[in-house]
């Protein structure tokens, strides 16, 4: 079809074959690469500040979004958060079978804004919105600087 033919069915204009160029580099940007050299280098997580609004985020990033201020303060994120949400994938990022579901999770912390979405390393049947979890990481020799240095997140005996 050109631009001269008329149509009438709206299902034509909504795809078209064709190929689109996808080849982005993502960079974790200031924040992102001072949260990813603490992890690897420390084992800690770092999330930013506003101080003006009383507000932390998690991952960190260099501007408040509330307030727009530039975010120089940085504190670690407590041990312990909380599983806000789950799901099981059954395939993997290239669409293969897995042998067994893994679980994944957005872990959220007491105070902060955001979270980080990471394998909850508990069975299927087990994994639960609201259960405490830690981070394991991985042994400071095989930690690389990037999301990867956490296994993931397993369950820790609540308080609360
Ligand atoms: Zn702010």
């Amino acid at each position: 079809m050109t631009f001269l033919d008329r149509t009438t069915d709206a299902r034509k204009f909504r795809h078209w074959p064709g190929n689109v160029e996808a080849d982005y580099i993502y960079t974790s940007g200031v924040a992102g690469e001072r949260f990813f050299v603490a992890l690897r280098d420390e084992g800690r997580m770092l999330a930013s500040r506003c101080t003006a609004c009383h507000l932390d985020y998690l991952p960190p990033r260099m501007f408040c979004e509330d307030c727009f201020a530039e975010l120089t303060e940085y504190l670690d994120v407590p041990k312990t958060g909380r599983v806000a949400a789950i799901t099981a994938a059954h395939i993997d990022r290239t669409g293969a079978q897995l042998s067994h579901p893994q679980v994944w999770a957005f872990v959220t912390f007491e105070g902060i804004r955001g979270g980080l979405v990471h394998r909850l390393l508990t069975p299927p049947d087990q994994a639960r919105a609201g259960t405490a979890v830690r981070a394991k990481l991985k042994p400071r020799d095989a930690r690389t600087g990037t999301i990867a240095d956490i296994e993931g997140f397993e369950p820790v005996r609540s308080r609360f």
